[in-house]
């Protein structure tokens, strides 16, 4: 079995954070191994409050896992504080964390900032990304990371390259750009682009969490960063076609859509057989 460990924030609503990770890592195949990092009250319609789980109680979560079971990759979501970031870097080094993979979370697309301060974001910048295998900023995150302006591809190509000086492959996701929706990967062979036509679809709450923690189960699966990133976008591209809507704001991905729901045990039958 490959079992990927998420350290993310949990979404009440269900269509982001630790709960699309589960859901699309169970649906490759793979085992999702889950350390919360905050819950937080939100809804289709934005997040209202947010609960920070104690960084020593995340770490236990992460200690008491990994000397059981270890993971063959990790997907890093929502952090929330400094003190998680650091919590994240010591984690990494004390166990030995591999492949790596941050969705740098810094707010939703509604607007609520879900990794807190200034000393939050630098250490995000400067201890951790360094450690990490991958990094999947989307072009809001890019701009915070590199402090430029990110909304063109040029602009997008030269913060991939600015963030993959720091060490990590970079995947900056395009779905924002005006007219294409190019990811651009930066690696040490250089600057791929992964090209592709825009879903308008107003169902897209979870698209950045649903294409990390599927680009960590790929790579948990032994596939090249490259290779995985092309998949880990056919996996977004099908949850965006099988979104829906989930109150009355914006409608979230579905990572399972396609899955068939009539599951029972071979030779059960469905039938009410009249039978208490
Ligand atoms: N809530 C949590 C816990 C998240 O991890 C994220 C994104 O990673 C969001 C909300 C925001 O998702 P979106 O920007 O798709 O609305």
């Amino acid at each position: 079995m490959i079992y990927v460990l998420t350290i993310a924030g949990s979404d009440s609503c269900g269509g982001a954070g630790i709960q699309a990770d589960i859901k699309t890592i169970h649906r490759l195949g793979a085992h999702a191994l889950t350390a919360v990092t905050a819950v937080t009250a939100q809804s289709s319609v934005g997040v209202t409050d947010i609960y920070p789980v104690p960084a020593s109680f995340l770490s236990k979560q992460v200690d008491v896992l990994v000397t059981d079971v270890f993971p063959q990759a990790v997907k890093l979501g929502m952090l929330c504080s400094v003190d998680a970031v650091r919590e994240v870097v010591r984690l990494i080094t004390r166990h030995g964390l591999l492949n790596v993979v941050m969705d740098p979370v810094i707010r939703a697309s509604t607007g609520q900032r879900l990794l807190e301060g200034e000393e939050a974001l630098t250490s995000l910048r400067e201890e951790l990304l360094p450690l990490v295998r991958v990094v999947t900023p989307n072009l809001d995150e890019a701009s915070i990371l590199t402090g430029r302006k990110v909304r063109t591809l040029e602009e997008a190509i030269a913060a991939a390259r600015d963030l993959h000086a720091a060490g990590p492959d970079v995947v900056v996701t395009g779905g924002h750009l005006p007219e294409q929706c190019t990811d651009v990967l930066c690696d040490d062979s250089g600057l791929v682009a992964f090209e592709g036509d825009r879903l308008d679809t107003p169902c897209s709450h979870g698209t950045g969490c649903v294409f990390s923690s599927a680009l960590a189960t790929f790579v948990a699966q032994g596939h090249s960063v490259r290779d995985a990133v092309g998949r880990a976008r056919a996996v977004v591209r099908k949850a965006l076609r099988e979104g829906y809507p989930c109150g009355k704001g914006r409608g979230v991905v579905n990572p399972l859509g396609g899955m068939d729901p009539d599951v029972h045990e071979p030779g059960a039958g469905s039938k009410n057989t009249g039978r208490a």
